[in-house]
């Protein structure tokens, strides 16, 4: 009588099929195990069907919808790109080229970023050398397809990255325009941290049956976040600012404003105190922006001071601390800003400085988040007109259903 051999049921991204050099490449990147993003979506993006996917960056949303493409992958002519990764903005295109680059199967796997702001040229060059994969911005890849420098003939993958962002910024038209030129015959996934009727609705449009899978992105992500805030008077923030970086003494921290002028008022001020501060924003040229952004992912820079349209997409881990040094006009940047830290598992620490005026955004904020958010002090700080303390709560935590806490407001009355 013969038995079988006695073998160990595979474990972490080997129970996920993935070919050899794929599993070497995760090894070499330091990925133990997939992500629950990368556990749910490679299973299903590998049997070829469209999916449609909620899910935030910080998540391992980007390698989960790369392996399966890659993992298909069998060579084909380096001149006609066979994937098409569509992002809102140049740094997420950056980042998403550079982890593609990490988890390439093969040197001839290649990767192109192309994004406004960088010379058609340079991206020209880089396409000669092969291309399987594109990730771009929708307005600069359609400017490539009018001077008809990309061919999509090959395409048979096609991602629409952080897809709500895409939509807000009104790229709406530029993705249309491109979808309709892909081929039919492809697989499309669609990530978005949230999914309006309008997604939804280019889900429809442009996907075949996909399935939907949910990563429930606030309790993913905000719920391991320490999350406070300050009340402070306008005139005061600079060097509350001052002192809260003092106290907490982030290992990166990302310092968010609402406008352009206020970041670069704000560097200025902070350089003489703090020498390993900068600041991006989109008036900056893309060079000195990608330059910043280098430097902070070495470490170079601890405090970067920076403006919404960095809040998606940017990827250090070595995030600490954010700072709300204005609270965002719109509610759902809380969420983005703050997803930049607590990345991959990682703790992190938000702090919101208010003004005795924004106690309903605040509100806003917590209703967002259906929890609760912690005041904290610093002496000789306090607003001449403090919000109202609050009832012990104990679970700090909303009534998801009833929704609104009882909590009260000065500026209200
Ligand atoms: P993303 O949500 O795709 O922006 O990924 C967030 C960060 O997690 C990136 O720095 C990835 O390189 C990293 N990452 C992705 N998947 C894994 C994994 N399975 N294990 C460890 N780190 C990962």
């Amino acid at each position: 009588m013969t038995t079988a051999p006695h073998t160990e049921p595979a474990t972490g991204f080997h129970a996920l099929n993935l070919m050899p050099p794929l599993l070497e490449a995760l090894d070499r990147a330091g990925y133990k195990d997939p992500s629950p993003i990368q556990a749910a979506l490679i299973p299903v993006a590998m049997t070829g069907r469209d999916v449609l996917g909620q899910a935030q960056t910080g998540t391992g949303k980007t390698a989960a919808y790369l392996l399966p493409f890659m993992n298909r992958w069998r060579g084909g002519d380096p001149m006609k790109p066979q994937g098409i990764v569509m992002a809102p903005t140049r740094e997420l295109a950056v980042q998403v080229a550079e982890e593609a680059d990490k988890l390439s199967p093969s040197r001839h796997f290649r990767t192109v970023p192309v994004y406004g702001g960088q010379r058609f040229g340079r991206q020209m060059e880089l396409m000669r050398l092969g291309c399987t994969l594109i990730v771009g911005t929708p307005g600069r890849v359609l400017d490539h397809l009018s001077r008809g420098t990309i061919s999509l003939e090959k395409v048979r993958f096609a991602v629409l990255d952080e897809a709500d962002r895409m939509l807000d910024i009104g790229f709406r038209p530029q993705i249309e325009k491109i979808m309709r030129r892909l081929p039919t015959k492809r697989q499309t996934l669609l990530m978005s941290a949230t999914m309006s009727p309008q997604i939804l609705k280019l889900a429809q449009r442009y996907m075949i049956d996909p399935e939907h899978l949910s990563m429930t992105p606030e309790v993913m992500t905000v719920d391991k976040i320490e999350q406070k805030y300050i009340t402070v008077d306008e005139e005061k923030k600079f060097d509350l600012l001052v002192k809260v970086l003092e106290r907490d003494k982030p290992r990166q921290c990302i310092i968010f404003v609402e406008r352009k002028r206020t970041a670069d008022k704000l560097y200025k001020n902070l350089k003489p105190h703090f020498p390993k501060v900068s600041v991006t924003h989109g008036d900056l040229p893309q060079p000195k922006r990608d330059k910043v952004m280098a430097d902070f992912r070495a470490g170079k820079i601890i405090c970067l001071i920076a403006t919404d349209v960095m809040s998606r997409g940017i990827d250090v881990s070595g995030i600490s601390h954010i700072i709300n040094f204005d609270l965002p006009n719109d509610l759902e940047s809380y969420v983005h800003r703050i997803g930049r830290t607590g990345r991959m598992g990682k703790d992190g620490c938000a702090t919101s400085f208010v003004t005795p005026e924004q106690g309903e955004q605040l509100t806003g904020i917590e209703h967002l988040i259906n929890r609760l958010i912690d005041e904290d002090r610093i002496e000789g700080m306090e607003a001449f007109t403090p919000r109202v303390k609050e009832p012990e709560n104990k679970d700090k935590k909303m009534n998801p259903v009833f929704g609104r806490s009882k909590r009260k407001y000065t500026n209200r009355l």
